[in-house]
């Protein structure tokens, strides 16, 4: 025997979910500023979730205009607002126009229609454009998780709540095809209303779970670029470079070899002196710049200190890293440094070696390409030497 208490109390339930998370997603947004967007998106999402609901409950104990069309409108808004947080999260931006014109064109849909009878149409249209605004986050979601490259991959069915919630809603869209007779009050205390109210505070809590892993991966992987990289080139900095280095050097022995490049400016003091350290900076990131269409996917572009760097080459021998360093060469020489209205010419000297099984580390390699370098800054710099 279903009990109109059981329905209330999971409506109570699911507004205290929706209501606790709403404070998480404002602090975080407002107090820690991780991902600062979405989180709001997020706490506004929870907050018009746990608006509507309320007044669904208060049906009858306030006035009708403040409950019926108000609690439906801010049902779309929670949905339009879920569907512009989690793609946010994976993109950064916010995309919230698309969930605002649903928001509006629905709310003045719903205001011509009275609110008398049954409610089957507003049901109808109230949970039909929440699954389909979720439905349609869902997708983008989906194909951001999938796609996103670089550092830690997030899995793609991250994006599934969104999927489950757009089913549910779905579902209780249908039901009213289903039930003509049905009245699409959730305190009515039916079966149906029992297995969706359970299920709509078990996917609450796992939307905003997964949503809330998600700001954490994005903080881990910004965390992480910022302890690899070299803040003034966006390169790998040494520390990274050479734990690539070693990883590249344990997949010699399973025959995978690898080559390096080293690289060196030259008389990068000079130009320092008569031009000054910020135009000794623009020089380095405008190398690197001209260097990075010869930088493969696969290779680890490193910065080793000062004006040095280094490029590892995985599954590249000695002729296929000098092919690379003399296009480098050739480009970073045909790039001038254009400083204060005048053109300063660049070059730098670089030193090849390919890994070779006697190898007893990374390092070795690296001394080798750095003899090399020595050797092509004795030869007159702006050469290429193994
Ligand atoms: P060579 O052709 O023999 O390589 O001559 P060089 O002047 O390039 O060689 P050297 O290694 O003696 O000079 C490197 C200079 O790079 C010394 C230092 O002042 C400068 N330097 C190191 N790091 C930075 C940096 O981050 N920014 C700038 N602007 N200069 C740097
Ligand atoms: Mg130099
Ligand atoms: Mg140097």
């Amino acid at each position: 025997m279903i009990t109109p208490a059981q329905t209330l109390t999971l409506l109570a339930s699911i507004i205290f979910v929706a209501a606790a998370a709403t404070l998480v997603w404002m602090a975080l947004a407002l107090v820690a500023r991780i991902a600062p967007r979405a989180s709001l998106a997020m706490a506004g999402a929870n907050a018009a979730a746990a608006g509507s609901l309320t007044l669904h409950v208060l049906r009858g104990v306030l006035p009708d205009t403040l409950t019926y069309w108000p609690g439906d409108v801010l049902a779309i808004t929670s949905f339009a607002l879920l569907g512009a947080a989690v793609p946010g999260i994976t993109t950064r931006a916010l995309n919230w126009k698309p969930g605002a014109v649903v928001v509006a064109a629905t709310a003045l849909l719903l205001l011509a229609l009275p609110y008398e009878g049954d409610l089957r149409w507003q049901a109808r249209i109230v949970n039909g454009a929440g699954a389909a605004l979720t439905l349609a986050a869902g997708i983008i979601a989906w194909r951001n998780l999938a796609r996103s490259a670089g550092g830690r991959r997030t899995p793609a069915p991250l994006a599934l709540p969104l999927f489950l919630i757009a089913a549910l809603m779905a579902a209780r869209g249908l039901e009213t095809f289903v039930n003509p007779g049905r009245t699409p009050d959730l305190r009515v205390p039916s079966e149906f209303n029992i297995a969706f109210l359970w299920t709509a505070l078990v996917l609450a809590l796992l939307q905003n779970a997964t949503l809330a892993f998600l700001v954490l991966m994005r903080l881990i992987t910004r965390i992480e670029r910022l302890l690899e990289r070299d803040p003034l080139t966006d390169t790998l900095n040494r520390r990274a470079f050479d734990q690539a280095l070693e990883r590249a050097h344990a997949w010699l022995a399973r025959g995978r070899g690898y080559a390096l490049v080293m690289i060196d400016m030259d008389r990068f003091k000079q130009l320092n002196d008569a031009l000054g350290h910020a135009a000794g900076d623009a020089a380095l990131r405008l190398m690197v710049k001209e260097l990075q269409p010869c930088v493969r996917e696969v290779d680890r572009f490193g910065r080793l200190g000062g004006e040095e760097f280094c490029v590892l080459l995985p599954d590249t021998d000695i002729a296929g890293a000098a092919l690379v360093a003399e296009r480098m060469r050739w480009l970073v020489n045909t790039a001038p440094l254009r400083w204060l209205e005048q053109d300063w010419p660049l070059s730098a000297s670089f030193g090849i070696a390919e890994a070779e099984r006697g190898d007893a580390s990374g390092s070795a390699v690296l001394a080798r390409a750095d003899a090399a370098l020595y050797r092509a800054k004795g030869q007159g710099r702006n050469v290429v030497q193994a």
